[in-house]
């Protein structure tokens, strides 16, 4: 009897010592997800999980967006170091809309500081439609938020330049700076939404009669709708998102686009009004900053970690992507890399 308790113990000791790899492995296992065989699995799984899903529409009140091809799905990420991963069809453009306009208020966080963007344009979400025209007057143009229309016209007056010429040069420059190569601007989206952005030019004036406009309004508005004609492939937009994740520095390029303290403020902002009227619906079930633009276009920024992008052109009544949501969701949920998901401390 005696003998056994020695034994006993040293299984115990054994049994303990099994219990605290396991704890150890599974906590390993849980900040391990990011490996590359796992992203690529999981990004294969999501492009053959979602490419058949046929929900949603292309945006057609821009003409040519309507013959855009819907069957364009394209997904990529990349992380913090530089790694690319891609999935599907990654070479097709779309006009990259409403997405360019976190890197233009980005630009100006970084030129004018964040004081001056909430003072001269606002930060807080509309709660109304992306262009909204009652949003503009209820607020006598203040609180116009430079993720949907009145804020990202009134940004365009605000960006760097003397002229129209130097604007639209500032525009590209930073818009390539986050992409990672120079971007072209689509001409036969830019000349449709141009010969057919009334509403846009309305919002515009009424922001001037405010005082909320910082040059020409007509000029401005049409700065704008060339930006909104960038094209861009789901690896652009995910490089764009990988500068964000990175404190600013183009995780490829390796070259500093934005400071950390500008990346800081520009993420709350697509965190609470970057998915038009469902960013509330978004950030709940992936918690992470993105944006979306009616071209189709997506992307998220996982901070410190990676950017993700993804291209499909059909959107769903609140003009987000249907499947692009639904992969980065699943992304997210895979990877186990929503920044609100804690694993308690034992
Ligand atoms: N150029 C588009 C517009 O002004 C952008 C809309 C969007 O992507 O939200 O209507």
């Amino acid at each position: 009897m005696k003998k056994n308790i020695p034994l006993l113990r040293s299984w115990q000791t054994i049994a303990a010592a099994m219990l605290l790899i396991l704890v150890t492995s599974a906590r390993i296992n849980a900040q391990n997800t990011l490996t590359k065989a796992n992203i690529q699995k999981v990004l294969d799984d999501a492009y053959n999980k979602f490419k058949d899903l046929q929900e949603g529409k292309n945006a057609d009140y821009i003409k040519e967006l309507a013959s855009v091809d819907p069957k364009i799905f394209g997904i990529a990420l990349i992380t913090t170091d530089g790694q690319v991963y891609t999935e599907g069809d990654i070479q097709s453009m779309v006009s990259i809309q409403s997405v360019s306009k976190v890197f233009t208020m980005a630009k100006e966080i970084e030129d004018l500081g964040p004081q001056a963007i909430q003072d001269k344009i606002g930060v807080d979400a509309t709660g109304m439609r992306f262009n909204s025209i009652v949003a503009v007057e209820l607020q006598k143009g203040k609180e116009i938020n430079p993720l949907v229309n009145p804020g990202a016209i009134a940004a365009s007056s605000l960006i760097a330049g003397a002229d129209s010429a130097a604007k639209w040069k500032s525009i590209v420059d930073i818009q390539s700076a986050f992409a990672g190569r120079q971007l072209s601007l689509n001409w036969p989206v830019y000349v449709s939404e141009a010969g057919d952005n009334l509403r846009n030019q309305a919002i515009a004036h009424l922001l001037y009669a405010y005082g909320r406009m910082y040059f020409d309004p007509v000029q401005a508005t049409d700065i704008y709708t060339k930006q909104c004609a960038l094209n861009v492939s789901a690896k652009d937009l995910a490089e764009m998102a990988a500068t964000l994740a990175n404190g600013g520095v183009n995780p490829v390029t390796k070259k500093t686009v934005v400071s950390p303290k500008t990346v800081m403020y520009t993420l709350p902002v697509m965190a609470t009004a970057g998915l038009y009227d469902d960013s509330g619906i978004w950030l709940f079930n992936s918690g992470l900053p993105a944006k979306s633009g009616v071209g189709g276009g997506l992307l998220a920024v996982c901070p410190g970690k990676f950017g993700i992008a993804v291209v499909s052109p059909p959107l769903d009544a609140a003009g987000n992507s249907v499947k692009a949501q639904k992969v980065i969701q699943y992304v997210v949920e895979q990877l186990q890399v929503n920044p609100y998901w804690v694993q308690p401390k034992q």
